[in-house]
């Protein structure tokens, strides 16, 4: 952290002197379909900052407009970030304050942002979010599935291959699982979370959230899939996939009918651990590690 607010210090150092005092970065969020979902706060901080950073000028440029508002902006986007990082700190630094924005919903959710807050916080320059529209959490909302728990996993590999061993890696995980995704990806990622999690786990797709033709569609992976194969809009718009956590090994134990440590038990007798532990987790739909855990517990006893 010293380093990260060293190399900051010297970049800004080496863009000219600050001014009073260093101003305020805000993070601003926006709608993410609906313009009555702007927070009069949001609109507030934005009529006030001198500066605002922007993932698309063009676009936010237009909800400047909307607002009556005309403002210096600055483009910073995922290519561009890292470079654009140390001209956003000089204007901080001279005393401006500046919003930062993207082009729906939370910076920094899945948008730019990151590099900025993480070098403005190092240098000790005020970070203040401005909460709002985030489709994750709108659509965990309103999803009827667990949210004590969730992992937020961003948008899943592009190419099959990564998208699957990217599912395989999360298929035993107990908490809500969501994901965005595209529309011209969204059917091949249910077909890979029905392969990968299974046909019968749990899913909540939600779809233009906020807009004139939100929907949701839920049931079975597998039902889920074959109702948005059915729909001719259904590939069109912007998605969230909430998906229902996998169970615990308790509850799978119970739903499989099978005394699992009787299984493991049996096997054992005839076979070395590893392929015990696959071959019930094949049986079970269970974790292999867990069971190969529990498979190396019973056999010390
Ligand atoms: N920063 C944004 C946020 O706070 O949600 C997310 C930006 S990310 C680049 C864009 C993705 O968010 C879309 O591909 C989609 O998965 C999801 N998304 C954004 N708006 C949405 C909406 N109105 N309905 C459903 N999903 C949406």
């Amino acid at each position: 952290m010293q380093r990260l607010a060293k190399e900051t210090a010297d970049a800004v150092k080496e863009n000219g002197p600050a001014g009073d005092g260093p101003g305020t970065l805000y993070i601003v969020a926006t709608p993410i379909g609906n313009l009555e979902d702007l927070s009069p706060r949001a609109e507030k901080v934005l009529s006030s900052v001198a500066v605002v950073a922007a993932e698309d000028t063009r676009h936010s440029g237009r909800l400047l407009q909307h607002l009556g508002l005309r403002k210096p902006m600055i483009a910073l986007h995922e290519h561009n970030e890292r470079d654009r990082v140390d001209h956003v700190l000089k204007e901080l630094q001279s005393g401006k304050d500046l919003a930062l924005v993207s082009d729906a919903g939370t910076p920094l959710i899945s948008d730019p942002g990151y590099v900025v807050v993480r070098k403005a916080r190092a240098l000790g320059i005020r970070v203040s979010p401005i909460p709002g529209p985030c489709a994750l959490v709108t659509a965990l909302s309103a999803a009827g599935l667990p949210t004590d728990r969730f992992l937020f996993a961003g948008f899943l590999p592009a190419k099959r291959s990564g998208r699957k061993a990217a599912l395989e890696a999360l298929r035993r995980e107990q908490a809500t699982l969501v994901f965005y995704e595209s529309p011209h990806r969204i059917l091949d990622t249910l077909a890979d979370l029905v392969a990968v999690l299974g046909s019968e786990r749990e899913l909540v797709l939600g779809r233009e959230l906020t807009k004139t033709f939100e929907t949701f569609y839920s049931g079975t992976a597998e039902a889920v899939l074959a109702e948005l194969q059915a729909d001719p809009h259904g590939s069109r718009g912007e998605f969230v996939v909430v998906v229902r956590g996998a169970e615990s090994l308790d509850e799978s134990d119970a739903q499989s009918g099978l005394d699992v440590d009787k299984l493991l038990a049996l096997l054992l007798a005839e076979l070395p651990v590893k392929k015990v532990a696959k071959i019930v987790a094949e049986l079970t739909g269970g974790s292999k590690n867990e069971l190969y855990q529990r498979a190396l517990a019973l056999k010390d006893r």
